[in-house]
């Protein structure tokens, strides 16, 4: 965890240190904190978000009275956590209740990193000695089932997949439960397509993904979670686009993958706005150790470290 810890904050460096820098100015005039709303908007915090924290830093330094470095930065971070909502329950629901497997779908645009993040998941849940299935639900991307068997034998778990292309991603996710009851699993984790072609195909699509893979669950057992992967680097384009899928499926929890590439770790305060849904975990990297859950201090303290 430290060593993620390191890789966020010096990707994100930026954001931290810039706004570290500019509140240590001798002077804090209207200029200044202009300066300070445009390093949060270009760390992709948004417009409101980052409006507000202006505002309430502008007051406190002023009762604060002040300019001392490590005071000012207490504000800071106080104020950053505030944003970012320690409050929020970020746990995944993994936990088995029943006889049934737990049941997540991970869904999103493709290329933002649905498939590695199945990997990466899986090995996390087997290291806390849960039983896992993978379903490669994939089915338009033809290399994604080899993509996601390849992550299933790396963490040692199965991959249901389909030996067909264009296969249909219900049927599969259906055949992924059923084999995680069968097997008597903790947890089946489901790989689906991305494609946004439009609204309407992608409701019927994710729509009918999830009602198929209810079936083979007891009476009255819905999917546990549906995590929504997001790619840090694609800023406001890339929220729009996860805003489409928040809107024909009930997100559980939001994946934040890149977070190493970017100095837009902003993106964590305008994501959970817009889409009222908490952060359960980042990316920090292409390789299998790479995904750490989400705290709001965590996060804000590698901001500025
Ligand atoms: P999918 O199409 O959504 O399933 O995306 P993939 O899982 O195939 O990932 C697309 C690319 O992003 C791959 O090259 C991954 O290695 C890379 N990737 C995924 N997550 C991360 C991350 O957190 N950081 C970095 N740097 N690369 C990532």
């Amino acid at each position: 965890l430290a060593r993620l810890r390191a890789r966020l904050a010096q990707s994100n460096s930026g954001l931290g240190r810039g706004l570290l820098s500019l509140l240590s100015r001798e002077t804090l005039d209207e200029e200044t904190w202009e300066e300070i709303e445009d390093t949060l908007l270009l760390a992709d915090v948004g417009v409101d978000p980052a409006t507000e924290l202006v505002e309430t830093l502008r007051q406190r330094v002023r009762v604060l009275g002040t300019r001392e470095p490590a005071e000012v930065k207490a504000l800071l971070r106080e104020e950053l956590i505030k944003l970012v909502d320690p409050s929020l329950d970020r746990r995944l629901n993994v936990a088995r209740k029943g006889t049934d497997p737990q049941v997540a779908l991970v869904v999103g645009v493709n290329g933002t990193g649905k498939t590695t993040t199945v990997g990466k998941l899986a090995r996390v849940l087997v290291a806390e000695n849960l039983d896992v299935v993978l379903g490669a639900a994939d089915t338009f991307r033809a290399a994604a089932a080899d993509q996601l068997e390849t992550w299933g034998s790396r963490v040692g778990v199965p991959t249901v997949r389909s030996d067909k292309d264009g296969a249909d991603p219900a049927s599969v996710a259906f055949d992924a439960v059923t084999a995680g009851i069968s097997t008597d699993a903790d947890v089946v984790l489901i790989d689906t397509a991305g494609r946004l072609q439009n609204k309407v195909g992608l409701m019927d699509e994710l729509g009918k993904v999830k009602r198929i893979a209810e079936r083979p669950l007891s009476e009255g057992h819905t999917i546990d979670e549906v995590l929504l992967v997001l790619d840090a680097t694609t800023g406001q384009n890339g929220l729009q686009q996860a805003k489409v899928f928040a809107e024909v499926v009930d997100v559980t929890g939001i994946v934040l993958t890149k977070l190493d590439g970017t100095a837009k770790g902003g993106i964590v305060i305008a994501v959970q706005r817009a889409l009222g849904v908490p952060v359960k975990l980042i990316g920090l990297g292409e390789g299998a150790d790479d995904l750490a859950p989400f705290t709001a201090e965590g996060f804000v303290d590698a901001l500025l470290d």
